[in-house]
């Protein structure tokens, strides 16, 4: 059975006073049980807090970004060591912010993933074609390209520390949002590349969320797509109650 996730994004929102109340939102009005792994990712200075606040709920604190290197002359950058430090043992790699921006690349990505496996990290991977790839139809190659370059170096102990996050760039904070039908045709072209390059079991167990604009208004026939895991949400996220009504859309 694959896993259900849910995850928050919070990019560069929310001071530490911010980020309590929303966890503390979020606390008050999440369902008791449910069968949706709940992730929220805070700023790198929010998170120890967030761990502390979040301890025994069930809810999963997790990283934007860490940095390739153990440790080292790396000024301003965050360590594996550093997160598993505090308790924080899953990272999002390869956010489109983090290759537009940052310069980060397939190759910088594998690194990036060799390190946070080693350590036991669980990665939430992100992969997704821009709009002039889409429109030239490019957007299949872009993303088997993205994931042949970062991931399938692994082996299959280690895909089970992977999930995979289809993020179209031209979705994600533009409003504009991948049709349902569009989401299923790119999760089921990718988990026919697992199969077919990994292994039917790790096609079979792998979670692939969808990101772009996910709202608490078109969650839900998003998620009901049968090769949809869940999302990665990035503005609706920043509000307890937007969160937590596409939370239960997964349901
Ligand atoms: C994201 O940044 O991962 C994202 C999906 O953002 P938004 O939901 O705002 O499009």
């Amino acid at each position: 059975m694959r896993k259900k996730i849910v995850a928050g994004n919070w990019k560069m929102n929310n001071d530490i006073v911010q980020s309590k109340a929303l966890i503390e939102g979020i606390l008050s009005k999440k369902p008791e049980t449910t069968a949706t792994k709940i992730v929220i990712a805070p700023g790198f200075v929010n998170l120890q807090a967030a761990v502390e606040q979040t301890r025994d709920t069930g809810i999963i604190v997790a990283a934007q970004n860490m940095h390739q290197a153990e440790s080292g002359a790396f000024t301003g950058e965050v360590s594996v060591g550093m997160l598993k430090g505090i308790n924080v043992n899953t990272v999002i790699l390869g956010h489109s912010e983090r290759r537009q921006y940052f310069g980060e690349t397939n190759s910088i990505l594998a690194e990036k993933v060799n390190t946070a496996l080693k350590h036991n990290l669980t990665v939430i991977f992100c992969f997704g074609e821009e709009l002039a790839e889409r429109q030239s139809a490019k957007h299949f190659d872009v993303v088997e390209t993205q994931l042949r370059e970062a991931l399938f170096h692994l082996s299959e102990s280690d895909w089970s520390n992977i999930v995979l996050a289809y993020e179209p760039v031209w979705a994600i904070g533009t409003g504009e949002t991948a049709t349902p039908e569009q989401a299923q045709e790119m999760h089921a072209f990718v988990r026919a590349l697992l199969r077919n390059n990994v292994g039917e079991t790790i096609a079979g167990q792998t979670s692939i969320l969808y990101g772009g604009s996910v709202k608490a208004d078109n969650a839900r026939e998003i998620f009901g797509k049968p090769d949809v895991d869940g999302g990665l949400i990035g503005g609706a996220s920043l509000k307890a109650d937007d969160f937590l009504a596409i939370v239960n859309a997964m349901e």
